[in-house]
């Protein structure tokens, strides 16, 4: 159709699955685009001189190129130019908040809603690996030199892809028995299911990334033994220390952290042991989730799905202001969970085990330093809304093991490691990124600073 194919082909997202269906089951909820549709959507884009949704991207992906590529069916070229720059791009594709990156970036915006860029870039992988494509390698030349990578999460595959392609044995530990980080135990099915993930670490084994799971650094092996092992180390842990509300009755039987209640279900849905977090069902519950963050949507919809009477979900700011994606917040509102925007827990109540929560009515107020509206209570608004389990998600503060001090792992006054600008922390063969670096964040950032990391490993390595 060609350059303005965008004022006849209106954007179109791919079909997804009916509420009532999809509150059923823990399985992904939008369809793959099929060959036409991906190539009337990838027509759209106006191919702009400076394309603006490409300095959006996290990691920079070539977009109108690929979705040139779409056009032409020239989908095995399209898969190789996507994978050049992202490490994980069929699943940034699916959980990448696009609205506040790459498709809120596009010029069509201006009265024609965005290109569908993160539903294009599924379909590229998805249908390319589906004809055969398997990544290709430039000619490798081994360099002889070896890193280890803690944490097979976004931000270590990241950066184990670009050390394998540039010759240098990427070995990654994890504590966990599966590939993946919070995309793997966090993140759940239905945003992410977990055979796209087991496909991709597949992909990276082959290419020449080495796993060793189930071993937790600083318990099974030592960080000392790597650094003899190898001649560099990459920390990407991200963060694990679930913020608190500080409220009375936070600890009440009833009351859940976050994680621990979705890694637990995801957990029980692979058949894995769930010893450290045990599976806690909602069916037949009325549950409130505290929070208004990505984390806070999938513990409605996971709750939903599990059978839950009812899903309120309080937010202390008003839905302009949530932090999680809007794409999200409605499908949780079309599966059939409650919002109750402007409101802040005081107090979980209940004798032996919650019985509900005590709310204040907000109104935002002044601009903080980062500029967002601060909310401030409404005098007399105090409510109890009942509850049988309350789920709390008020985001991640970092995680620092122990033993980074002997080390000389300098962190900042949030507990974030510090590094330089090649991602070098204060031990020079030590390296850092992703959640552990920049704060609990996005797939897409992790990937990226994963990636920009290994170049400073190759260059302090001179590779
Ligand atoms: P992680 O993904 O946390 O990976 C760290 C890995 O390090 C883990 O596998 C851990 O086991 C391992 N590890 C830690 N310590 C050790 C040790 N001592 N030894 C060995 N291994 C260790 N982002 C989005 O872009 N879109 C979303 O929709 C989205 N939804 C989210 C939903 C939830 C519930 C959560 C919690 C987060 C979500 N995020 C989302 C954020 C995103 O998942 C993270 O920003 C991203 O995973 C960070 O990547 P990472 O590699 O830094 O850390
Ligand atoms: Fe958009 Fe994320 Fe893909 Fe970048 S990685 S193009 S931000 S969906």
């Amino acid at each position: 159709m060609g350059d303005f194919a965008f004022v006849q082909t209106p954007r179109q997202d791919p079909a997804k699955k009916p509420a009532d269906e999809r509150a059923r089951e823990f399985t992904e909820i939008y369809a793959k685009f099929d060959m036409e549709a991906a190539k009337l959507q990838a027509d759209r884009c106006l191919n702009c001189g400076n394309p603006y949704c490409e300095w959006k991207c996290p990691v920079h992906n070539y977009i109108p190129n690929w979705l040139q590529l779409i056009v032409e069916d020239r989908i095995h070229e399209a898969a190789d130019l996507s994978n050049r720059t992202n490490t994980l791009p069929e699943i940034c594709g699916r959980v990448c908040p696009q609205d506040r990156l790459c498709e809120g970036a596009c010029t069509l915006n201006t009265g024609f809603q965005a290109v569908t860029i993160g539903a294009l870039e599924r379909f590229i992988s998805e249908e390319a690996l589906a004809r055969g494509w398997q990544p290709t390698l430039p000619d490798i030349q081994p360099s002889g030199k070896r890193v280890a990578i803690i944490g097979a999460g976004p931000a270590g595959l990241g950066c184990a892809d670009i050390l394998n392609r540039n010759g240098v044995e990427a070995v990654v530990y994890d504590r966990y028995p599966r590939v993946g980080g919070l995309l793997t135990f966090g993140i759940p099915e239905f945003k992410l299911e977990k055979d796209v993930m087991q496909r991709r670490a597949a992909l990276l084994e082959e290419m020449g990334v080495k796993f060793v799971l189930n071993t937790e650094v600083g318990r099974d092996v030592l960080l000392e033994d790597l650094l003899k092992e190898y001649d560099a180390v990459f920390m990407g842990m991200g963060t694990y220390t679930y913020k608190q509300g500080g409220f009375p009755g936070e600890n009440l039987p009833g009351v859940y952290a976050a994680l621990d209640f979705l890694v637990g279900n995801v957990r029980h849905n692979l058949d894995l042991s769930q010893e450290n977090t045990p599976f806690v069902s909602m069916a037949g519950k009325r549950v409130v989730v505290l929070g208004g963050g990505d984390t806070a949507m999938d513990c409605t919809r996971t709750s939903i799905r599990q059978g839950a009477e009812s899903v309120i979900c309080a937010y202390r700011r008003d839905e302009v202001n949530m932090p999680g994606s809007r794409r999200e917040v409605s499908n949780a509102r079309e599966e059939g969970v409650q919002f109750l925007f402007n409101r802040q827990p005081v107090e979980i109540v209940g004798t032996d085990r919650v019985e509900g929560v005590r709310m204040v009515e907000t109104r935002l107020g002044e601009p903080d330093a980062r500029g967002r509206c601060r909310p401030e209570v409404v005098p007399g608004s105090e409510e109890i809304i009942p509850a049988d389990a309350v789920i709390i998600a008020f985001g991640f503060d970092p995680s620092p093991a122990p033993w980074f001090a002997d080390f000389g792992i300098e962190l900042d006054e949030r507990g974030r490691v510090k590094t330089n600008e090649q991602f070098q922390t204060s031990n020079a063969r030590i390296f850092a990124g992703g959640d552990m670096h920049r704060g609990s964040d996005l797939v897409v950032t992790a990937v990226d600073e994963g990636r920009r990391a290994a170049e400073g490993i190759l260059e302090y390595l001179e590779v």
